[in-house]
C-alpha cells in the first residue's frame, strides 16, 4: 500500500487510542426484545424496534408472500422502472397514517433528508435548525448552497430571534427540527414551531424518525401528539425504527410529493426497495391501525421503567419519550456501567463525547413493547446492583 493511504491506519490508531472507534456487537438471534447478543442472552434495550414489528407474524408472512409474487429486487430505480402497485399503496398509506395529501417513499430515512433539504432550498435562501438535529439533517444542511442560523435547543425565543434576523433577507425560510430527540428523548414544540414558521412564512419541517409509532394517536406521530395533522409543510420519518422494517419518507401536500419525485436525486438516482420490504412497511401500518394496544405497551412499559429508575436514584434527565438515558457523568464510568451490565444480562450502549457533552456521558436505553414486568424487573436489579458496585446511586 501506498503512502497516499497511510493516514487510514493513522486515523483509525487515533480513534482507538482515544476509545472513540465502534466496537460492533454482533447478534446471533432476531432484534427481539430478548436477543442473544455475541453468544449471550440479554435484555434488549438498545434497539430502536420499539413496537417489536421486525418480529410481527404479519409482516414476517407479508414479506415473504411479496417475495414470492414479485422475486427479491425491484430492478430499478423508481422513476424508471422500479415502481410496483406495492410501492404505490404503501405511499397512500403513508399519507393516510399521517393525514396529508400525500407522500414519497424513500430508501432511508437519511437519504430523504439529505436529498430533500438540498433541494428545498439553495443559494439565496436560509436554514435555521435546532443545535441538536440529527446528523442525515446537518448532511442534507451541507449539501446547500443556502445560509445556516442555528437556534437553540428547543427555544422559541432563539428561533423567532433568527427568523426576525432573517426577515426579508432571503426568497425562502427553511426551519428544521427533529420531532424527538434522540439522546435526550425530549420532544421539540411542534406547535410553537409550526405557528411561527407561519407568521414569518417559512417552510416548516420535521424529523418524526423517534415519534412515528411512538407518539399520538395510534403512533400518528408527533403532528398527531400536537393536534397539527396536516400543519407541517414537510413531515419526513422512518421505517427503521418503530415500524421495524426499513425506509424512509416524506409526506405533505401533493405539490410537495410532485415536487420531490422529480427533484430529490437520492430518490431518482438509487434503486428503489424490494419488494419484500414494502409489503412489511405496508403490514406495518395496517397493525399501527388494528393492534393499538403495542403503542399502549410502549408506554405503559416507558412508565413503569422510568419510574423505578428514578426512584432507584438514577438520573434520566428530561426524557417524556421511551428513550431513557441514564446520565452518570465521565465516559469511563458510562462505559463501564455499560459492560458490566452486559456481563449481568443487560443489552444497553453507552453515549459519549463527542456525541453528547464531556461530563454528560450516559447509558441510553430504548423501551419495547415486547418486554414483560418481569424482563423490566430483571433489567431493573441489574442497574440497582451495578449502579451501587459503581457509586452511581
Ligand atoms: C434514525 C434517524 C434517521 C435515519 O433514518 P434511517 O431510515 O435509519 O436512515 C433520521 N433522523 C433521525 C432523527 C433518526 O433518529
Amino acid at each position: 500500500m501506498g503512502n497516499a493511504t497511510k493516514f487510514l491506519k493513522e486515523e483509525y490508531d487515533e480513534l482507538v487510542e482515544k476509545d472513540f472507534d465502534w466496537k460492533i456487537r454482533v447478534l446471533n438471534s432476531p432484534s427481539a426484545p430478548k436477543s442473544v447478543v455475541e453468544g449471550k442472552n440479554v435484555v434488549m434495550l438498545c434497539s430502536n424496534n420499539y413496537l417489536n414489528l421486525s418480529n410481527h407474524p404479519k409482516l414476517k408472512e407479508a414479506a415473504v408472500k411479496a417475495t414470492k409474487k414479485y422475486g427479491v429486487g425491484s430492478g430499478s430505480v423508481r422513476p424508471i422502472a422500479g415502481t410496483m402497485d406495492i410501492h404505490m399503496e404503501l405511499e397512500e398509506k403513508i399519507a393516510k397514517f399521517k393525514k396529508t395529501e400525500a407522500s414519497l417513499f424513500y430508501q432511508s430515512g437519511f437519504v430523504t433528508n439529505s436529498g430533500l433539504i438540498p433541494q428545498l432550498v439553495g443559494e439565496g435562501d436560509v436554514i435555521i435548525s435546532d443545535e441538536l438535529n440529527h446528523g442525515s439533517i446537518i448532511d442534507g444542511v451541507r449539501l446547500t448552497k443556502a445560509d445556516r442560523m442555528v437556534y437553540k435547543h428547543r427555544d422559541m425565543e432563539s428561533l423567532e430571534q433568527a427568523l426576525k434576523e432573517t426577515e426579508n433577507k432571503y426568497r425562502r425560510t427553511l426551519v428544521v427540527t427533529d420531532g424527538v430527540f434522540s439522546m435526550d428523548g425530549d420532544i421539540a414544540p411542534m406547535d410553537e414551531i409550526v405557528k411561527l414558521a407561519g407568521e414569518y412564512n417559512a417552510i416548516s419541517y420535521v424529523d418524526d424518525a423517534h415519534g412515528d409509532g411512538v407518539l399520538g394517536e395510534k403512533g400518528r406521530g408527533i403532528s398527531s401528539h400536537f393536534n397539527i395533522e396536516g400543519k407541517v409543510d414537510v413531515e419526513m420519518g422512518t421505517f427503521s425504527k418503530a415500524f421495524g422494517v426499513v425506509g424512509g419518507y416524506a409526506a405533505g401536500s401533493s405539490d410537495l410529493r410532485n415536487f420531490a419525485l422529480n427533484k430529490s436525486r437520492t430518490w431518482l438516482l438509487s434503486g428503489s426497495h424490494p419488494p419484500g420490504v414494502v409489503a412489511a412497511c405496508i403490514a406495518s401500518l395496517d397493525v399501527l391501525e388494528t393492534e393499538p394496544q403495542w403503542v399502549e405497551k410502549l408506554w405503559e412499559n416507558t412508565k413503569y421503567f422510568k419510574k423505578e429508575l428514578q426512584s432507584l436514584g438514577f438520573d434520566t434527565g428530561i426524557s417524556e419519550t421511551p428513550i431513557t438515558p441514564v446520565i452518570v457523568g465521565p465516559s469511563s464510568t458510562a462505559k463501564t456501567l455499560s459492560s458490566r451490565l452486559y456481563e449481568e444480562g443487560v443489552f444497553a450502549l453507552p453515549i459519549v463525547f463527542p456525541m453528547v457533552a464531556r461530563d454528560k456521558a450516559r447509558i441510553r436505553t430504548m423501551m419495547n413493547a415486547g418486554l414483560t414486568k418481569n424482563d423490566l424487573d430483571f433489567a431493573l436489579n441489574k442497574f440497582e446492583k451495578v449502579g451501587k458496585e459503581l457509586k452511581i446511586i
